[in-house]
């Protein structure tokens, strides 16, 4: 014990100073632009893990990692990381189209160069050239949304959750909100629209059962304290069997009737009608405006395939009343948001054109045999560079929409999946997820699988070197 012990103060006082790492690690790199607080900090981290390492007691320290030169060499080398963006472009190998956790929606090129512009100058965000006074941020995308979706007025705010907090918050604070049970719905990321009615002090008034409610249930809850009627779409989840639930137009019918306004939450908004394009149908924005809504909610980032946003759109007085609701002030858009927003609506006046240039929509509604060709492509590549080192075949796949939208849909895909003697499927896919850019896929039946429906024709060359680095790295 008293041996050991003594070895450890032997190792600690061996560890140098930070001045003299600084010092073997200040001339190396400062031709790669690395500030003087980054290089410090790396050295004190990197000396704190050793002095860890020591006193832990850790077998496998080497008296030769303490000397000045390994230690700096250890340092640059978190120092090279620290660097690095930790937002990254990554590869979506998993063929779920709207990827929360890899950012939802890639922008339309059309929305990028816009971005460029606006981002980088003076725009004229708030003010009206016309008259050389102020003007509104929402005026470039109002009109826009109004001609596409028929509606009478729009706002957008920060994402869906905003607008409907928002929403309740205007026309429900200390009222009552009725809502259907089976729609008491959970989106992920803690999104549950009980908790968000509660922020928004209204009260919920569930009628009905899980899986079936009747009309009846709605108006035998109508009393003076109602506020408005609430349709939330299950976008993320589907009840089957013997349910029933009222239809919109019935709900607005009935809204009507009793003088109250009726609110969709439809959460994955869609412009475009997919069962033309032979996928599940989805409801649009512009049936639910047809059918008469007051005001419905949807999200920028989902099947609109735009920036992170959260739509209104609906009659002008409940419009109007939202925005003058002090709480619109902390949920407004910047700049950036608003720009790529308004370069994605224009898209859509010509919904082919949406459909070849926004990236969401192109995936979605891209032919199996297109999917099926560029996975055969990459075969081919890695075939080719592994020279028999990768065991690699192609299979059908199931790909979703993702992002809380289309649960039912399964688009049919195309799959690549790889092995690699000696190497698990579980290590093989850790490997992929710590190249720049990463490639995340996932692990099936011990193979890394990668599902091709979300992967561009120009990321297959990115893919190839992740796995020629993993292939030198074994040759060392
Ligand atoms: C996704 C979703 C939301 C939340 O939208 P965000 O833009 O993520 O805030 C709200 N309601 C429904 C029905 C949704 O599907």
């Amino acid at each position: 014990m008293a041996v050991e012990h003594k070895e450890k103060a032997g190792l600690l006082r061996r560890l140098p100073a930070v001045d003299r790492v600084l010092a073997v690690l200040e001339p190396a790199t400062t031709d790669r632009g690395i500030p003087r607080s980054v290089l410090v900090k790396s050295v004190r981290e990197t000396l704190d893990a050793l002095r860890a390492q020591i006193l832990n007691g850790r077998p496998e320290l080497d008296e030769s990692a303490l000397d000045e030169v390994a230690v700096a060499r250890r340092a640059a080398r978190l120092a090279r990381r620290r660097m690095q963006p930790n937002l990254c472009r990554t590869i979506n190998a998993t063929g779920v189209v709207v990827h929360t956790n890899l950012g939802r929606s890639r922008l339309a090129a059309a929305a990028m160069e816009q971005l460029q512009v606006i981002a980088g100058g003076y725009s004229n965000l708030e003010f009206d050239l016309a008259t050389g006074k102020r003007g509104s941020r929402y005026s470039a995308v109002e009109d826009l949304l109004c001609e596409i979706t028929g509606a009478e007025a729009g706002l957008v705010v920060n994402n869906c959750a905003a607008a409907v907090l928002i929403t309740l918050d205007t026309l429900a604070r200390d009222r009552e909100v009725i809502v259907s049970r089976g729609e008491l719905v959970e989106i992920g990321g803690s999104f549950r629209v009980p908790d968000i009615m509660a922020k928004s002090g209204a009260r919920l008034r569930e009628v009905g059962t899980t899986n079936r409610t009747h009309r009846r249930d709605y108006e035998n809850a109508i009393n003076d304290r109602t506020a408005l009627l609430l349709k939330v779409h299950q976008s993320n989840f589907a009840i089957s069997g013997f349910t029933k639930a009222v239809s919109l137009s019935e709900l607005v019918a009935l809204g009507h009737r009793h003088q109250l306004p009726v609110v969709e939450d439809l959460g994955s908004g869609t412009f475009i009608d997919f069962s033309q394009y032979g996928l599940f149908p989805e409801p649009t924005v512009q049936s639910s405006v047809n059918a008469g809504i007051d005001i419905v909610t949807f999200s920028g980032d989902k099947l609109l395939g735009g920036p992170q946003a959260g739509v209104l759109v609906g009659r002008k007085e409940w419009i109007d009343r939202i925005k003058a609701n002090p709480l619109n002030r902390a949920m407004r858009i910047d700049k950036m948001t608003l720009t790529a927003f308004e370069s994605t609506l224009r898209l859509y006046r010509d919904e082919p054109q949406a459909v070849a240039e926004i990236p969401t929509l192109r995936m979605l509604t891209e032919p199996l045999a297109v999917t099926t060709a560029r996975t055969d492509r990459l075969a081919a590549r890695l075939n080719a560079l592994g020279q028999g080192q990768l065991t690699i075949k192609t299979e059908p796949a199931v790909a979703r929409a993702g992002g809380g939208s289309l649960p039912l849909l399964e688009i049919p895909s195309r799959c690549l999946m790889v092995q690699r003697e000696g190497l698990s499927a579980q290590a093989l896919e850790r490997f992929m997820r710590r190249q720049h850019p990463p490639v995340i896929g996932r692990i099936e039946n011990d193979h890394f699988v990668m599902d091709l429906k979300t992967v561009q024709e120009d990321e297959l060359a990115t893919i190839e070197t992740a796995f020629r680095h993993l292939l030198d790295k074994e040759l060392q």
